[in-house]
């Protein structure tokens, strides 16, 4: 039986495994769809504290691989799809495959939902479709660029976007902002910030070395096609976090985040279950906070092991 065990390769399992291995717990690491989580769809991380010439999303992911094996973290590649946490040693089961540990940190993370598309996937990480203002807003300075949704990410990035890009361009499906109302009134309200309304993507499409030159959009009530010029299409129609297996187990809210017990961010309902990263983080969503979760995680499953497990 393993003292503990890590889902997810990401920011937040990767330090989770640095810490849980210094402390000797010999913790292992479960793999799961993603390996290294979302930064490795990113090319490069300005905001990541310590690199202040940035640093490729791919290989900030391999060196925090690299510093929690050197400790003795080990890495296995399993997708869990079911736990069993009705006993003191809880189960995960990997299809056929079981494993046992005494703590588990789930690290699971979140994936941003995509529109599919044709050009999403092909320029999306490095070419001009991303998924996060914060982490690459920068790069796309004096330039005209679309946001795609209506709810209070979209509102968010458009407004971020604005210190930046020339033009933000708001595309929503239908005429009427989701987002919260101060959201909704303050995107409204700024100079910079377009509306094209009742408008789904249809294309997203490339200049001639594959960047993002336009995006195609086609009105849903008058059927009118056209093209908005555009360097970066900022896709921000919510997340989904990776946390089917849990539905009835941990506590979720409405959207499907694992949500900690009052008072703290990481500890569970369940003792010696606890949580980390995006898969419970729906505010901030960045390296750094998912990170810093892995750490408190660690640092609580240890204490949780040090007074509750022989
Ligand atoms: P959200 O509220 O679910 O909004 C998603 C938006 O994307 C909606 O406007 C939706 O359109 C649109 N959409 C969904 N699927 C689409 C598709 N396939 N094609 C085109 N458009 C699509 O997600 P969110 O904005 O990420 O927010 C998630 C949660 O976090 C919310 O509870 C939100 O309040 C919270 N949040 C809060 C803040 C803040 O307070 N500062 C910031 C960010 C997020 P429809 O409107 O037509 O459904």
């Amino acid at each position: 039986m393993e003292n503990v065990i890590i889902l997810g390769t990401g920011c937040a399992g990767f330090t989770a495994g640095i810490y849980t291995a210094r402390a000797n717990l010999n913790p292992l690491i479960l793999e799961g769809k993603q390996p290294g989580g979302q930064l490795t769809t990113t090319s490069e991380v300005e905001n990541f504290p310590g690199f202040p010439q940035g640093v490729d999303g791919y290989e900030l992911m391999d060196n925090l691989r690299k510093q929690a094996t050197k400790f003795g973290a080990r890495v296995e590649n399993a997708y869990i799809d079911r736990v069993d946490f009705t006993k003191d040693r809880k189960v995960l089961f990997s299809g056929d495959k079981s494993y046992e540990a005494k703590a588990v940190i789930i690290a699971t993370g979140a994936a941003p939902r995509l529109l599919g598309v044709p050009g999403e996937q092909e320029m999306y990480g490095g070419k001009g479709v991303t998924t996060c203002a914060t982490c690459d807003g920068a790069f796309y300075r004096n330039m005209d660029v679309v946001v795609i949704g209506g709810g209070d990410s979209a509102c968010e990035e458009a407004l971020f976007l604005t210190r930046f890009c020339s033009k933000v361009i708001l595309v929503h499906r239908r005429d009427n902002l989701r987002a919260s109302r101060i959201m909704a009134e303050r995107t409204l309200a700024n100079e910079k910030i377009e509306t094209v309304w009742d408008s789904a993507v249809e294309e997203i499409l490339p200049d001639e070395d594959g960047k993002v030159r336009a995006i195609r959009t086609k009105n849903l009530k008058s059927a009118h096609s056209q093209e908005i010029a555009c360097k970066g299409v900022f896709i921000a129609i919510g997340h989904l976090p990776n946390t089917k297996p849990f539905e009835g187990i941990l506590q979720q809210d409405s959207n499907g985040y694992l949500v900690p017990i009052k008072g703290s961010m990481v500890k569970t309902t369940i003792p010696g279950v606890f949580v980390a990263g995006d898969c419970a983080d729906h505010v901030y969503r960045q390296a750094i906070t998912a990170a810093g979760m892995g750490c408190q995680s660690a640092i609580e499953a240890e204490r949780w092991l040090a007074e509750n497990a022989e």
